[in-house]
């Protein structure tokens, strides 16, 4: 395989001196044109491809409690996941979301290098749908080099027309689901598209075109220049991480030959250098040159690999996943899998198990009421018949489920002490917030003279468990 990098020297160097050695501002990228392949590990990717693009296209429109069952509604703060509402209150469950996909990426890539990059994140998920739609449209690999090479003819032209056009219905379609996370899905369709708003239009034609423009054009470029992980991964890897390895030792001197020849006589290795492992690498390289952070692990040169060996007739394995560990001590496969358990990965694991489990014992434990009670500061006190004094509050109550609840509003701690004018119960619908003004009257002689304890009393009718008790103070004068 030739080099499929350019490089642009920044200036002219004087022949003859140590300047020859070029120096490169930036890379003109060379198109990739990876050719297909089957295997194991490509099964596992169109799994995987499968697997979270139905989840994406498919939740916005699944229902719940009639209402959308996973929706992030911004404009009313309330994020609607199946059975549970989040508030902005609840923010603490996104950054322990956060803190288990940092985990899980900690544990995953220590245990298998770049599993995420390969299999998971979006970039390549639909780089290998928009692949696979140019495969169907133009053919594989050499079909597409010789049409590219072609001048432009109709037969060209309908083609790319059609490749565009395709690629462009995934990516609107790909918009509108988007939004449809953040805005009623259903609602969204019946609107669309003469009727949307103008945030809705921004959204579907942004996230569209950094679909189209990503998984299109972009493609390996945004793994090699302008996303973060690929820079980072390397200090999460060690000795014992699986890393797609090609088997230097076993491969070779690598060199062309006959099946039937005798390759060990002529001093070969298993490598037969046909190049495959390069013609399915979806970022254009050689893994035979060692691990490269270009390389995001998606195993496609495996699969390739594996096929050549197979034609040959030699093991599989050539490249493989493997550890730098187990490489160079031969391990079999049970030793390497026992290091890659190692203390390292088991610490994330437990710590994912208890945060998860945490996590799941505080949804379960999760309240579904609450209340906020806030003194009136302007009517500290006030006598408001003969005998009476009365404080002024404000119960801010949350109805965190989406059941419609019967509140009522009751008062301890001070002998005679009630809740006035205040009509109950008070509906409250589901998911919703009320601000309900409250005014406390005791007798004046019934507590100490300045701030006595208090605790309001929210029951629920019909729910004699759901109770929920807030301390606050009552004043008496001095
Ligand atoms: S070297 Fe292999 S695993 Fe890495 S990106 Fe290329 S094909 Fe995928
Ligand atoms: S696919 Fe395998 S045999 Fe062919 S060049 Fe790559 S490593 Fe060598």
């Amino acid at each position: 395989m030739s080099d499929s990098r350019t490089t642009i020297p920044i200036q002219p160097a004087p022949a003859g001196t140590e300047a020859d050695a070029e120096v490169g501002l930036y890379e003109i990228r060379k198109k990739i044109y990876p050719r297909a392949v089957s295997g194991r590990f490509a099964t596992w990717a169109w799994t995987m491809v499968f697997l979270t693009q139905v989840i994406f296209y498919g939740l916005p429109w699944l229902a719940w409690n009639d209402r959308q069952a996973v929706l992030f509604d911004i404009a009313a703060r309330k994020f609607y996941i199946f059975g549970i509402v989040f508030w902005p209150q609840d923010v603490i469950y996104l950054a322990l979301l956060l803190i288990i996909a940092a985990l899980s990426l900690f544990l995953f890539t220590a245990m298998a290098g770049r599993l995420w990059c390969g299999y998971a994140c979006p970039q390549t998920v639909y780089t290998q749908i928009f692949l696979w739609v140019e495969r169907k449209i133009e053919g594989d690999r050499n079909a597409r080099i010789i049409l590219d090479r072609q001048p432009m003819s109709a037969a060209k032209l309908g083609k790319k027309v059609a490749k565009h056009g395709a690629w462009m219905a995934i990516s609107l379609w790909t918009g509108v689901t988007f939004v449809g996370y953040f805005t009623p899905f259903r609602p969204l369709l019946a609107a669309f598209p003469g009727d949307l708003g103008g945030w809705e239009i921004f959204w579907i034609t942004f996230y569209g075109f950094t679909t189209y423009g990503n998984a299109g054009y972009m493609r390996e470029q945004v793994c090699k220049y302008m996303c973060p992980y690929a820079r980072f991964q390397s200090v999460m890897f060690d000795k014992d991480t699986l890393v797609i390895t090609y088997d230097s030792a076993r491969g070779e001197p690598r060199g062309p030959r006959s099946r039937k020849a005798d390759y060990r006589a002529a001093g070969l290795g298993d490598c037969v250098d046909c190049s495959v492992c390069v013609q399915v690498c979806p970022t254009g390289i050689d893994i035979r040159q060692g691990l490269q952070y270009e390389c995001i692990g998606c195993a496609a040169c495996i699969d390739g690999c594996n096929q050549v060996m197979d034609r040959m007739g030699y093991p599989h394995g050539l490249i493989r996943y493997t550890t730098e560990n187990a490489l160079a001590a031969g391990s079999d496969s049970r030793t390497m899998w026992r290091r890659v358990f190692r203390t390292r990965t088991l610490l994330y694991m437990g710590l994912l198990a208890v945060i998860i489990a945490a996590v799941g014992v505080s949804l379960y434990l999760r309240e579904a009421l609450k209340v906020d009670v806030i003194r009136d500061r302007a009517a500290l006190a006030r006598e408001t018949v003969p005998g009476v004094i009365e404080n002024v509050y404000r119960l801010q109550i949350m109805n965190t489920g989406e059941t419609p609840r019967q509140i009522t509003i009751g008062v301890d701690g001070v002998p005679g002490m009630e809740v006035a004018g205040v009509e109950q119960p008070i509906a409250i619908a589901g998911a919703s917030t009320l601000v309900v003004p409250v005014r406390v009257q005791a007798p004046a002689e019934a507590g100490k003279p300045g701030a006595n304890r208090i605790e309001f009393v929210i029951g629920t009718a019909g729910d004699a468990k759901l109770v929920r008790r807030e301390k606050s103070t009552f004043l008496f004068p001095r």
